[in-house]
């Protein structure tokens, strides 16, 4: 009975801010994860559900993703129709999970007729994600509400000076050369608050290889408006793109991340990682 006693003592001891003591959450997508991490800090164990370089669309859950929301106090969502698998997993666990949807006060824009699920790819959006990760936090764990509340004003500091950063870059970029050619229509936010037009080809999804006659579709559109570059995410034979690229004289971009960060030896390891890596590829490409 002792020693038990010393052991806690000393396991205690050792660890001022034990995993017991902290708050599980759960956050559905890699970059909502990357928003809870840098609010919750010491005090957060967050888990993923969808992890880097995947696709949150198309997710199916694991029964292991059941056992985490079932462990989990909170479980946090984007929302706006991007998590169509989530209802049924928190079933699954039991529904008891409290949903906390990351866009609230966000009014979405629209791709056709559906809400477009990207919206952090506005860092003023990114914004009301923090803070509502911020309340939701404090609500769940009121004694470390300050602690979340001076990481949220950390982290919205650095999203401010990312913003910026971001249009100083896209005024670099003569305005006329401010439009791409990119497959995923994931870019709505990123165009509207920054200014750069990003045209998805018709006949290109993610879900689908580029057929010959999409190819030759996507050559006419880049010629016709003379679009500087490319940034074909789901053309994955590099001699296509090369082909394109030779035959209109767009620059081949490289990779632009949208919904999905990479791991942490990739380039975009978090948010501002994420953004700053993509506004460097489309400053470089649309340079002239
Ligand atoms: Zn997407």
């Amino acid at each position: 009975m002792r020693f038990w006693l010393i052991a806690f003592a000393l396991l205690v001891a050792a660890n001022p801010a034990r995993a017991a003591d902290r708050l599980n959450v759960v956050a559905s997508f890699s970059i909502l994860g990357d928003f809870v991490r840098n609010v919750g800090g010491n005090s957060v164990n967050v888990t993923t559900l969808v992890g880097p370089d995947s696709d949150a669309h198309v997710y199916a859950p694991a029964p292991a993703d059941a056992k985490k929301i079932a462990d989990a106090k909170l479980v946090f969502v984007n929302g706006f129709g991007l998590e169509g698998w989530l209802p049924r997993l928190v079933q699954s666990a039991g529904g008891k999970a409290t949903v906390v949807t990351a866009t609230s006060g966000i009014t979405p824009l629209k791709l056709g007729s559906d809400a477009d699920p990207h919206a952090w790819q506005s860092i003023a959006n990114a914004k009301v994600y923090v803070t509502n990760i911020r309340d939701a936090l404090a609500a769940a764990d009121p004694a470390n509400a300050e602690a979340f509340k001076s990481n949220a004003s950390a982290y919205l500091a650095q999203l401010d000076a990312l913003d910026r950063e971001v249009r100083e870059a896209v005024a670099q970029i003569p305005e006329n050369r401010r439009k791409v050619i990119s497959a995923h229509n994931a870019f709505g936010y990123f165009a509207a608050a920054y200014g750069i037009e990003f045209i998805a080809p018709a006949g290109v999804s993610t879900e689908s290889e580029a057929s010959a006659r999409d190819v030759a579709r996507i050559i006419t559109q880049i010629r016709s408006a003379r679009i500087p570059a490319v940034f074909l995410e789901n053309i994955t034979d590099p001699r296509l793109i090369g082909r394109i690229a030779a035959e209109t004289g767009a620059r081949v971009g490289g990779t632009l991340y949208s919904d999905s960060l990479t791991g942490e030896k990739g380039d975009s390891p978090t948010y501002i990682a994420m953004v700053r890596h993509n506004i460097k590829a489309l400053t470089s490409a649309l340079s002239p």
